[in-house]
């Protein structure tokens, strides 16, 4: 079973629950009426279906190659692969029109990057890391910074990458070494070593863009010390083209992994290598966290997008290997046992990944949705909804979405029995790669802590006060619709337990930190229970209009099976994580270490 796009799921949320046409009057949704989009949704399928799926096997088991030159030969076929991408101008969907980008939403450019995740996530990570790197170039560069670099990294012809971790700093990056001293010209030499850089080296552009954290001499300890540098791989010259290596940058070696082994992940040394400040000096961390907040987005589409390629192969699975009889007889009666999809048991595994896949998109979409308002409505009161938004979902999608996309992938597994465990089938691939996105760009345990700990309080818990009074203004239209009632009554009963916990969370976490810490993952799974339930509820309003309006369409129906599902057997977790995090601390932090 390979791959399909989903694009059809796609479509649904785009025009039927989000309705972006509405927003036609913005800049980017007004080249992109839902037909382009769905042109656009159909090319991507066919791209990355034909052309990257067929490269994920191949990635993994290929992996990428360092050699002694200090270069690295990425899997065959990656390098055509990148260039189609190129080509095909998928690398500047979302980017910037002054530089050569095509402008459209970047909720749209989130559907292509979701089944180019789906296909090959491995291959994925080398745009979505230099995407990432346009973004602070874009937020914090000069003029002379955007036009030097832009143009070509929406191209395609050159990537980026992010430096942040070193050998002895990963989350905490206030220890962080990796010196910067200027040189009189504008310039750093910059020495260091950063280690686990996605990306680090290829053989597939022309040129890299390191972004790399370093401290300046003299500058401050801690985080309040740390610069951003671009370090490019090859000095550009002015006519657009690369001129002479930077000869202080190198990868000098690869990181043996347990997945996405098509992607290079780098030790990166810096030994006087010629840097250039972006920004301002000693705010480096907050233009990285420009780059971090999207590439934590990315990395819950990373959750959801394996987990729908490993559901769709487990589904496959399911209605293939005949074993045993159906409870209640057989099925396949001309055959010496049933389909294994007749056994409730695997049945429950299949509607609990459906549900939370397509819970899991809907919430992305329609937080991009948000970005995308965050970043160009006219309506200064939108902009800052959608900004808080933004800021108090962002954590929620990293943590919750990769956190299921795991569980999802893994029961993948189990649906596939011992076959799920050799290498025979995609099941081992896909758990193997998602592994990973519950760990980088901050692990799942610190994007708890930044919802509890920073996000809930920001500007006086605006962001969660609003996204209340919207579910309660859901609920307060809805009130009347009788098809619409389990699915309102479920999500005001979850609504109302998020409520709870948040009020726990500040009356008792402020009196002692560790009661936040210890609530932080419960209620992180508490708040995307809440969401999935608001999304849902959305899907299922607009299965009933389609149903209401003569479809017959199996996919609407199915829609609302699935929804209540999600309310029978998911939602009621929400319970359990509430009554957890409200036993605090005290049980926790009571051993001494030699009790571990
Ligand atoms: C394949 C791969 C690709 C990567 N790509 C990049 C990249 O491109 N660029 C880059 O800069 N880095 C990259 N990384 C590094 C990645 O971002 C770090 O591994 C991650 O941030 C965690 O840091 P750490 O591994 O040092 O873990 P640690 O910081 O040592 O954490 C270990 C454990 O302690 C917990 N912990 C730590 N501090 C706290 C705290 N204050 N409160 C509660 N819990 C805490 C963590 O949650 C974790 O469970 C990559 C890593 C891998 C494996």
């Amino acid at each position: 079973m390979t791959y399909q796009p989903p694009v059809r799921e796609h479509a649904f949320i785009l025009r039927d629950v989000l309705n972006i046409d509405q927003h036609g009057n913005l800049p980017g949704f007004a080249d992109a009426p839902f037909e382009t989009v769905e042109q656009i949704l159909e090319a991507a399928a066919q791209f990355t279906g034909e052309v990257l799926a067929p490269l994920n096997h191949v990635g993994d088991k290929q992996g990428c190659v360092w050699n002694s030159d200090f270069t690295v030969k990425t899997p065959d076929g990656f390098k055509e692969a990148y260039k189609q991408l190129c080509e095909g101008g998928w690398t500047g969907l979302g980017s910037d029109p002054t530089y050569g980008g095509q402008g459209l939403p970047h909720v749209v450019n989130l559907a292509f990057s979701e089944m180019s995740s789906s296909a090959n996530m491995a291959f994925s990570m080398y745009p979505g890391l230099a995407h990432g790197a346009y973004s602070a170039i874009h937020t914090g560069g000069t003029d002379a910074q955007k036009e030097t670099y832009l143009p070509k990294m929406i191209s395609g012809e050159w990537t980026g990458t992010m430096n942040l971790t070193e050998p002895h700093c990963g989350t905490d990056l206030g220890l962080l070494r990796t010196k910067a001293v200027p040189q009189g010209d504008g310039s750093y030499k910059i020495t260091g070593q950063k280690i686990w850089i996605s990306a680090g080296e290829h053989d597939m552009s022309d040129n890299i863009v390191h972004l790399v954290l370093a401290r300046i001499e003299g500058a401050p300890a801690g985080v309040k010390g740390i610069s951003l540098f671009i370090v490019p791989k090859f000095f550009p010259k002015e006519d657009g083209s690369v001129g002479a290596r930077n000869e202080g940058v190198k990868c000098v070696g690869l990181e043996e992994k347990m997945g996405i082994h098509g992607n290079a992940t780098c030790v990166m040394q810096y030994d006087d290598a010629v840097g250039y400040l972006i920004g301002e000096e000693n705010s480096g961390l907050k233009l990285m966290f420009v780059m971090m907040n999207e590439a934590r987005l990315g990395v819950g589409l990373q959750g959801i997008a394996q987990a729908e390629a490993a559901y769709q192969a487990a589904a496959a699975f399911a209605k293939d290997r005949l074993q045993g009889r159906s409870l209640t007889g057989p099925k396949n009666p001309d055959g010496p046992a049933d389909p294994i999809l007749v056994h409730p048991d695997v049945r429950r595994m299949l509607l609990q990944s459906k549900a939370l896949i397509e819970g899991g998109r809907a919430f992305l979409f329609w937080t991009a949705l948000h970005g995308d308002l965050a970043h160009s409505h006219p309506d200064e009161a939108v902009r800052t909804k959608a900004e808080d938004y933004m800021g108090l979902m962002t954590p929620v999608l990293k943590g919750y979405l990769t956190d299921k996309g795991f569980q999802v992938c893994s029961d993948a597994m189990q649906v596939h029995g011992g076959s799920g465990f050799t290498e025979h089938f995609p099941a081992s691939q896909y758990l193997r790669d998602v592994r990973i996105a519950l760990i980088y760009e901050g692990t799942n345990g610190v994007q708890a802590l930044d919802l509890v700990g920073r996000k809930l309080a920001s500007k006086g818990g605006r962001g969660v006060m609003t996204f209340f009074q919207e579910i309660d203004q859901f609920i307060g239209e809805n009130d009347g619709d009788a098809e619409l009632k389990p699915f309102i009554d479920a999500l005001a009963g979850v609504k109302a337990q998020l409520q709870d916990g948040t009020m726990w969370l500040m009356q008792n976490g402020l009196q002692n930190p560790d009661n936040a810490g210890a609530a932080s993952t419960d209620y992180m799974h508490l708040f995307g229970l809440t969401g999935l339930a608001y999304m849902w509820a959305l899907m299922v309003k607009a299965a009933n209009a389609k149903i209401a309006a003569g479809s017959t369409d199996p996919f609407f129906t199915t829609k609302i099976v699935t929804a209540k599902f999600f309310i029978e057997r998911i939602l009621p977790d929400a319970g359990a994580h509430l009554a957890k995090l409200k036993t605090g601390s005290a049980t926790l932090m009571a051993l001494p270490a030699e009790a571990f």
